[in-house]
């Protein structure tokens, strides 16, 4: 179940590069944007909008994959706090953005759309050593 129009669905996002693992019902990806440091994506892989959409097992497991990534996230950049966040509003494929807020975060208070930054793409290597970083702390908890 697939949607041509939709950015998600044919492939044109998230950049394939920054892939990072697949978890049966979603794959993760590292965001282009890493102002905030580890900011990932976890892109359902059928085209739904809704989490409603879901049948309950669905639902559950994609959660689970979020749990996952999230847990992940937070002990590989000592996250405060994680975001979570699952709007839809320009892109309306399920996807969350998962973001650790860390100690020395600008803005601890504020969602991150509402911090004015520059986006920060990393250099080829720096990259790839984020991406194996995230991947291999999703490959320990599972
Ligand atoms: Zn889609």
């Amino acid at each position: 179940m697939t949607d041509p129009a939709c950015k998600a669905c044919n492939g044109s996002w998230p950049s394939t590069d920054h892939f990072v693992a697949d978890l049966g019902l979603s794959k993760v990806y590292l965001h282009d944007d890493q102002f905030f440091p580890g900011w990932t994506v976890v892109v359902f892989k059928r085209h739904a909008t809704e989490l409603f959409q879901l049948a309950p097992t669905e639902r559950f497991q994609l959660i689970e994959e979020v749990n996952l990534v999230a847990r992940s996230l937070a002990e590989t950049f000592d996250a405060r706090k994680m975001n979570y966040e699952l709007l839809g509003n320009q892109l309306p494929h399920i996807h969350w953005h998962l973001i650790p807020r860390c100690a020395d975060d600008p803005a601890p208070l504020e969602p991150v759309w509402s911090v004015q930054h520059g986006p920060v793409r990393l250099a080829t290597s720096t990259l790839q050593d984020r991406i194996q970083r995230i991947g291999s702390g999703i490959a320990r908890l599972r």
